[in-house]
């Protein structure tokens, strides 16, 4: 068997091209051909961090096919999920991906690679590799916990048997006691009714089910009741290599990740040097959710009334939600970096004491991987069923009491709950056994990806999975 290529095709958002590049990266320093398929406006997010690995001698490419958004109703640099103008345009932006079939076979012809890993969002990508006879791994991009949770909501239904939108239900035969309410799922996971969102999820559900198996951006230590829970129940072959983020060790890469930051890292490294160990709070919520003004005044509210140094990436265009004086007020205490933050970095240093995060998978994961406690504010998403494994199974955070499930113009969470989540976990008496718990998390983190650890011996057996179905088919 020569050298093994994969095919890596992401969803084009930033949440789901990150982890795939790392990915990609992982691969190569594994001796693995690694292509990336993506859109002409969203090459750039690999492009710069291809080249600058290419000293190392890893092969990763890309391959881009057109996106047709015109053809679709949607703005003509609308190839990215958070350039969607509109909920409603959802499904415009999915069935002009749909339309990448072909370009995306006559790739697969070309290149003739040993397996296709795809996006859960492109669930039309099984037929493309079963035509061509290869396997489609699926990625969903989120923990095993996740797809546990929400696997068991959509057989039970347990949100039927509650009478209001507050009140809890279990969510039944999981490992731990996991209590839910109906405020926290998305509508379409709670209704009857067919939409083209229901439709999606069910096509979602339906591809997984005839691919492969799935990818695990996670680790063993982190969830090993739902590894084995999804292996047992679910029944699907599956393979956990991550944290994926830990494939980045030198600062370049760990601050620009998805976009070019928008702070200078060394500025931002000095400030953070001048901090104290485990003093600043890190507040981030990630690429896509937005809140509304009253929100953002109620969030700068709480980060003064929690006395912490902060630094806060905000990607709101306008400075309305600044409360009067709020930047002379806490200046040399806050940076406040508009744009694009060097996530990775910033939770990588040590003066960092907690992430206040909306629960996306990979910040969650990078938070774990840096051992830093978190304050989890959900937001949409799978992020509710994120933060009960925060909160409640790996007890490494405290929540802010978000409960609404809502992708775009969130609010609804008081200063004074922001400030006591901050203070519980930074600075009460509970904050040392937060701390030590992340801190666990964080050495069983280095030690999955080290030769010898779970998520080494997963890609290990990912590779030798892929070679013998190549030679067998
Ligand atoms: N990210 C970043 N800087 C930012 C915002 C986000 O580097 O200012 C990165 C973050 O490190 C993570 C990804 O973008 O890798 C966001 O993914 P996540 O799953 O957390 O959330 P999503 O954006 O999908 O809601």
């Amino acid at each position: 068997m020569g050298q093994l290529h994969f095919f890596l095709f992401p969803m084009m958002g930033q949440g789901h091209m990150i982890p795939i590049l790392d990915m990609a990266k992982l691969f190569a320093s594994r001796g693995v051909k690694a292509t990336i398929i993506t859109t002409p406006l969203n090459e750039y997010v690999f492009s710069k961090a291809i080249q600058r690995n290419k000293h190392l001698g890893s092969e990763v490419d890309i391959r881009l096919i057109k996106f047709p958004a015109l053809e679709n109703g949607l703005p003509e640099d609308c190839e990215r999920l958070d350039r969607v103008p509109s909920d409603d345009k959802l499904p415009n932006f999915f069935k002009a991906a749909a339309m990448m079939k072909e370009p995306l076979e006559q790739l697969i012809e070309e290149c003739r690679p040993n397996c296709l890993i795809t996006d859960m969002f492109l669930p039309w990508t099984t037929d493309s590799a079963a035509k061509f006879n290869i396997p489609r791994i699926v990625f969903h991009g989120t923990s095993y916990f996740a797809l546990c949770v929400g696997d068991s909501i959509r057989r039970n239904k347990p949100f039927k048997n509650v009478s209001s939108g507050s009140e809890t239900f279990l969510v039944a035969d999981l490992p731990h006691e996991i209590k839910l309410t109906r405020t926290q799922l998305s509508p379409f996971e709670q209704s009857d009714e067919e939409s083209i969102m229901s439709q999606m999820v069910k096509a979602v559900r339906d591809s997984d089910s005839k691919s492969y198996g799935v990818i695990f951006n996670s680790f063993y230590g982190l969830e090993p009741d739902y590894v084995e829970h999804y292996t047992k129940v679910l029944g699907r072959k599956n393979w956990v290599i991550g944290p994926l983020s830990l494939c980045n060790r030198d600062i370049e890469d760990k601050a620009e990740r998805g976009k070019k930051s928008s702070i200078d890292k060394h500025e931002c490294l000095k400030w953070l040097d001048s901090k104290k160990s485990h003093s600043i709070v890190y507040v981030c919520f990630g690429s896509v959710a937005k809140f509304t003004t009253s929100q953002m005044q109620e969030l700068a509210m709480g980060l003064e009334a929690s006395g912490q140094d902060f630094i806060w990436a905000v990607r709101t265009d306008n400075e309305e939600w600044m409360p009067e004086g709020f930047e002379e007020r806490t200046k040399g205490k806050g940076l406040i970096i508009r744009g694009w933050a060097p996530q990775v970095l910033i939770l990588d240093h040590e003066s960092v004491g907690a992430f206040v995060t909306h629960c996306g998978w990979n910040s969650t994961l990078e938070g774990v991987s840096a051992g830093v406690p978190m304050v989890t504010w959900p937001v949409f998403a799978e992020q509710f069923f994120n933060e009960k494994l925060v909160t409640e199974v790996m007890k490494t955070g405290a929540g802010v009491g978000s409960v609404q499930w809502k992708r775009i113009d969130s609010d609804g969470v008081k200063s004074e709950a922001i400030a006591k989540a901050i203070k519980r976990v930074m600075v009460s008496e509970e904050a040392e056994g937060f701390r030590s718990r992340a801190k666990a998390y964080k050495e069983m983190a280095r030690q999955a990806i080290e030769e010898g650890g779970s998520s080494y011996i997963g890609l290990t057996t990912l590779l030798q999975d892929i070679s013998s179905y190549s030679s067998t088919n």
